[in-house]
């Protein structure tokens, strides 16, 4: 089986589909790996590197036209046009967002596994790229919103007075939420977060954080699934409404609300922001999906009375070296569970294959995928 790892060119993308430790763990499972001339360099690993593992050194034509294809970014068009019938691509395919790329890659014969469609359950944990890359996120947001504040994060007692510690909330308590309160509690700041799903209140305390409680009823706010259900319009104003003073009272607001292919809630309003004091900093990591917070501007820094709101894009991207590592595991597990050296197995009984396959024989095969572009 021949992996192909081409070089990643969306804009601003610095992370590589695999890096030398997984090449070489490949390689040795009688695989052979080609990876596109220069596909590490934006996380600092060298051709010299991958080919010290056991792969070759490419084009970015060779590399697409493998058996398997494993990519960090969508396709493009071009890039789609680059795989041959009957290989298989593993990566970030957007498919809720952008369906029709689904149906490019059914045209083209690939068979398409998405890593944001892998189930979240047990057995599917070492393959879970989304929650690798939220941890990411959640951790670099703290870090940003450190750097912008014009104040200490923790507690300092020295001759000169005491410092009190800044308070960060943190909205959306699920896989970047939780590690942004553990940065943002590393760093000495008081923190507290909310969810609609109170079932993460004891994961936010056991993190030290407090857990704010709306006096709002949100019954069944999860899916079977473990994601949060989107809210009826009148009861996400009411939400927003309540959550005012909670923000107004923040330092630093990290928000990572996220509802699967929905735009983003509107947690933060014109009048919350106006709430904070100026100088105070949101790091909106639901900007890709237009944000919990009304001001925000994807890929963009929004200054509103001296409060700075930052949508940042593509957080994993700016720590390459571990997001990479971390994402090359995730493929690995997917690699080993439906590949061997001879080829790829296609497995529609097992329920992380099933989950994730877009497009197989030339058609779009996963329902909600194929409900949106009906
Ligand atoms: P996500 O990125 O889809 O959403 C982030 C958070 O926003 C979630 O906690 C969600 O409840 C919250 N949210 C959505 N709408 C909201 C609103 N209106 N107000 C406040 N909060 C809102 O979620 P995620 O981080 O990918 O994780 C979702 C769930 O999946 C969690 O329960 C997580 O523990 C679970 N999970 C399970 C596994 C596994 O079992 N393998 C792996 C990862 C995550």
């Amino acid at each position: 089986l021949q992996i192909g790892v081409p070089a990643e060119t969306a804009a601003g993308e610095r992370r590589v589909a695999l890096v030398p430790d997984v090449v070489k763990r490949l390689a040795q499972q009688g695989m052979e790996v080609r990876v596109a001339r220069g596909a590490g360099e934006g996380a600092f690993f060298s051709d010299a590197a991958y080919e010290a593992a056991g792969a070759r050194i490419v084009t970015q034509e060779e590399a697409w036209a493998a058996d398997l294809v494993v990519h960090v970014q969508p396709p493009s068009e071009e890039e789609i046009a680059l795989l041959r019938s009957g290989s298989v691509l593993i990566g970030f395919l957007s498919p809720l967002d952008h369906p029709e790329l689904a149906e490019k890659l059914a045209r083209q014969g690939v068979t398409a596994l998405a890593m944001e469609l892998v189930p979240r359950i047990s057995r599917a944990q070492k393959m879970d790229a989304l929650s690798a890359m939220a941890a990411v996120a959640g951790y670099k947001a703290v870090l940003i919103a450190a750097n912008l504040l014009p104040k200490f994060f923790p507690l300092l007692t020295t001759a000169a007075g005491t410092v009190r510690p800044a308070s960060v909330l943190v909205l959306g308590a699920g896989v970047a939420g939780l590690q942004a309160i553990a940065t943002a509690r590393r760093l000495g700041a008081r923190v507290s977060a909310y969810d609609i799903r109170d079932v993460v209140k004891e994961e936010v305390q056991s993190l030290g954080a407090t857990f704010v409680e709306l006096p709002f009823e949100v019954p069944d706010a999860q899916d079977v699934s473990g994601y949060a259900k989107a809210l009826a319009e009148e009861k996400q104003r009411q939400q927003a409404q309540l959550l005012v003073p909670h923000i107004g009272r923040s330092d630093v607001v990290i928000s990572t609300a996220q509802v699967p292919g929905r735009r983003a809630p509107v947690l933060i309003t014109e009048e919350a922001v106006e709430a904070m004091q100026p100088g105070s900093v949101i790091i909106d990591l639901a900007a890709p999906n237009g944000g919990n917070c009304v001001l925000t501007q994807p890929g963009e820094t929004v200054v509103r009375n001296g409060v700075q709101i930052v949508g940042p894009l593509n957080l994993p991207a700016e720590m390459p070296v571990h997001a990479s590592q971390m994402y090359a595991r995730t493929l690995l597990a997917m690699i080993q569970e439906f590949a061997t050296s001879e080829g790829f197995q296609p497995n529609f009984e097992d329920e992380i294959f099933k989950g994730a396959c877009v497009t197989y024989n030339g058609e779009v095969v996963n329902e909600r995928v194929r409900a949106l572009l009906a």
